[in-house]
């Protein structure tokens, strides 16, 4: 049996009930097979996938804390520490209802390839609680958050595992978590990134990920000696990603045709105004329906699929998973559409990525257009360590290179593989590799 089989196996034999772990191992290796099919010996004696699948440590405890009526609560946390070969664990934790050991671990598990692939000195880690702020008062977050610190603080350090936020671990959780593990450690390191600007945090927090996207797009264009000035661009989504990826698009020259909320799209032949979109969707937490009545010209229309069909040189979707389907991949390819570069996790459906990669639309891997966010926990982290401040003009200036690194690794990892027109399979080539080397060079540990 061909040993990435044997181990896609031997996960579903061990782990029945872990369905979204067996997932993303199996669609990663199942990407990685040519290379390890070369020199399957070799990677069968050392044991090397048995030691990326299997993380070095989790970590499940239970987090008390007291609600405001004085009852005593109890959630499930975890703290997954996957893989440090390149650098310490580092990843987000998440307090959502549905966090459990297998949604944590699977996440972990894309942590380490998405920190390789984005070249950060740093290893993949992933952890949360099934707690929500929804419902909740301030003070019992605060509680909640402590508590949850106090047990994670143990395995924490700046060279040892970082944390970084998520879904549902803001700027608030992450201050709170801050305050108490300082408490607890009397350390004020980079073991905490996303923090607020007073005590460490860095620019461009939440702008990270969004700016990042365009980058990337930039740095495609520039593969194929094309300029992003004058490129034309359709965006879903209106939240923090879909908003400031519409604003660094306009300054780098792009015209950004359409926006969208979960309710409905505006089409904007003129270009999307990033001030009013801010305005509208960040400061008055209004409809798309406003940013249509207030911007002469433009159309709106209802539902979301109608986004993919106005004609566009980039597509960066930004809004929710499998917004993509096989009908707009056609349409895509069909309008000649460069690249699409989704902020979104897992914007196409399987079948509309496999069209887009069959019908020459170059579709990016998401792990490598939303990296920003990750690139700038990590220089977080450099600042923290040295005890300096850069200023947003230098940040901005290192997410740009980052992105540009990413986009390249990605390209020349494909036309050496001869991958033709599979990104995605380049992404986790590549990011694999980095993790080999880094384990093959540190001995069977
Ligand atoms: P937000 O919740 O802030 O924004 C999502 C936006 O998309 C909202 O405007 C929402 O509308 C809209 N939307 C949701 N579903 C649809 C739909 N089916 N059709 C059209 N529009 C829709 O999320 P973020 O901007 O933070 O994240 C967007 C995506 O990027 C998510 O998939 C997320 O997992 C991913 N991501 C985010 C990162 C981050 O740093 N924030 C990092 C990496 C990935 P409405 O206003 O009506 O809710």
């Amino acid at each position: 049996m061909a040993y990435i089989d044997e181990i896609i196996g031997r996960i579903a034999e061990e782990y029945p009930e872990q369905k979204e772990y067996q997932r993303v191992v199996g669609d990663f290796l199942t990407s990685v097979q040519p290379v390890v099919e070369k020199d399957e010996e070799r990677y069968r004696a050392d044991a090397i996938l048995e030691r990326m699948v299997f993380p070095d440590r989790e970590h499940a405890f239970r987090v008390t804390w007291i609600d405001d009526a004085g009852k005593t609560r109890v959630n499930h946390g975890y703290r997954v520490q996957y893989n440090n070969a390149l650098g310490p664990y580092k990843g987000g934790i998440r307090f959502e209802e549905d966090v459990n050991a297998d949604k944590v671990k699977a996440l972990g598990f894309l942590m380490v390839w998405k920190n390789a692939l984005a070249g950060l000195p740093a290893g993949g880690a992933k952890g949360g609680a099934d707690f929500t702020w929804k419902g909740k008062s301030d003070r019992e977050v605060m509680r909640f958050s402590q508590a949850y610190a106090k047990e994670v603080f143990r395995y924490l350090g700046a060279d040892e595992d970082i944390l970084t936020s998520d879904i549902g671990a803001g700027i608030r959780e992450m201050g709170y978590l801050t305050g108490q593990i300082r408490k607890l450690t009397n350390l004020c390191d980079g073991r905490i990134a996303g923090k607020g600007s007073a005590f460490g945090g860095t620019h461009l927090r939440d702008e990270a990920t969004g700016y990042g996207i365009p980058y990337f797009a930039e740095a495609a264009l520039e593969t194929v000696g094309e300029s992003a000035e004058g490129k034309t661009v359709t965006l879903s989504g209106a939240g923090k990603v879909a908003v400031h990826a519409a604003q660094k698009a306009e300054e780098l020259g792009m015209k950004v045709l359409t926006a969208s909320d979960s309710n409905g799209w505006v089409y904007d032949p003129a270009g999307i105004d990033p001030d009013l979109l801010r305005q509208v969707k960040f400061a008055e937490k209004a409809r798309m329906t406003e940013y249509a009545k207030r911007r002469p010209g433009s159309e709106y229309h209802t539902g979301s699929e109608g986004i993919w069909k106005v004609k566009c040189d980039i597509a960066l979707p930004c809004a929710a998973a499998h917004e993509i389907g096989l009908s707009q991949a056609k349409i895509l390819a069909e309008n000649g559409t460069f690249a699409v570069c989704p902020g979104a996790n897992e914007p196409a459906t399987p079948e509309a990525a496999e069209y887009l990669k069959a019908n020459g639309v170059r579709l990016f891997p998401y792990q490598a257009c939303n990296a920003g966010g990750i690139v700038v926990t990590s220089l977080e982290c450099s600042q923290d360590s040295m005890h300096l401040h850069w200023s947003e003009k230098e940040v901005e200036r290192q997410l740009r290179h980052h992105m540009h690194e990413i986009c390249r690794l990605v390209e020349d990892t494909v036309r050496e593989c001869g991958l033709k027109n599979d990104y995605i399979a380049g992404a986790d080539i590549a990011a694999f590799r980095r993790v080999y080397d880094a384990m093959r060079a540190q001995g069977i540990v």
